[in-house]
């Protein structure tokens, strides 16, 4: 059976993303900052019939909780095939003045969506060597297009915050570097905007459902070994090919 381990997974997306790899097979391990809400999690997919779940705690902001987690996965599990970096947030005040804002928050920011994701991936990378298929996806956002920030004529233009949108950014470019590493292997590592989905992320403002927002989370984990690396994946940014600009 194929293993997929996803940060952020007690709800939302992360959450939505588990269900549906599970429903095609996976055993999925829920990646939970608090165990509790993970346990309650796996409870409720166990009650729609997915048994096939494991929960595994892990704070992507603290070293020693993404140590544990590893070592939580190998004793579990000899092979990983799909790494899931999902676990994000905006923080404090939404969509930050540049001009005012407390580097504390862009800090708190980027520790979660940037060095999280660079750790949690380092932490496990062993395990997914062992797949003979491995993907990554790095949840990241439409916010995150420097390309499309640069036109004023953009919907999504004026969400110009100062920690959030590069702190994606940033990931993004840590994804080109880390498919770069991983050219010449068998794995795909790609950025994968879930699109303006509501959740407690946006207190419920987003347009897309959660459903939807997995299932483009799922397409390019389950990609074949033709698939692209190394690319930024958007149905918001781009309806026609899926592709963004960077
Ligand atoms: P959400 O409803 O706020 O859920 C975020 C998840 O991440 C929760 O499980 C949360 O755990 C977890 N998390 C936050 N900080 C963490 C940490 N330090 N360690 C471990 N887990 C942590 O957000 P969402 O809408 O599902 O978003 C999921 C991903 O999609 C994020 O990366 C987000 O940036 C991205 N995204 C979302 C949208 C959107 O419109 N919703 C659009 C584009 C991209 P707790 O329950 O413990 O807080």
């Amino acid at each position: 059976m194929k293993t997929a381990f996803i940060t952020g997974a007690n709800k939302s997306i992360g959450l939505e993303t588990a269900r549906q790899l599970a429903q095609k097979g996976f055993f999925v391990y829920i990646g939970s900052r608090d165990l509790e809400k993970g346990r309650a999690a796996a409870v409720k997919l166990a009650a729609a019939g997915l048994t096939n779940i494991g929960v595994v705690r892990i704070d992507v902001s603290d070293p020693a909780s993404i140590a544990e987690a590893g070592r939580t996965l190998r004793n579990r599990i000899s092979v990983l095939d799909v790494l899931i970096n999902n676990a994000g947030i905006r923080g404090q005040g939404g969509f930050q003045d540049p001009l005012t804002v407390d580097l504390a928050i862009i800090r708190e920011v980027f520790e979660t969506n940037f060095f999280g994701v660079i750790a949690v991936t380092q932490t496990m990378i062993d395990l997914l060597r062992a797949s003979p298929a491995p993907r990554i996806i790095n949840v990241t956002s439409g916010l995150a297009s420097l390309t499309l920030h640069s036109d004023p004529s953009w919907r999504f233009a004026p969400f110009k915050g100062a920690a959030y949108g590069p702190s994606k950014t940033a990931l993004n470019a840590y994804t080109v570097s880390l498919a770069y590493a991983l050219k010449d292997t068998p794995f795909k590592v790609n950025a994968v905007d879930p699109g303006y989905t509501a959740t407690d992320f946006n207190n419920h403002r987003g347009m897309g459902t959660i459903e939807d927002a997995a299932s483009r989370i799922v397409r390019y984990a389950l990609m074949g070994e033709d698939g692209p690396t190394g690319r930024y994946f958007s149905d918001d940014n781009n309806p026609a090919t899926g592709e963004s600009p960077w």
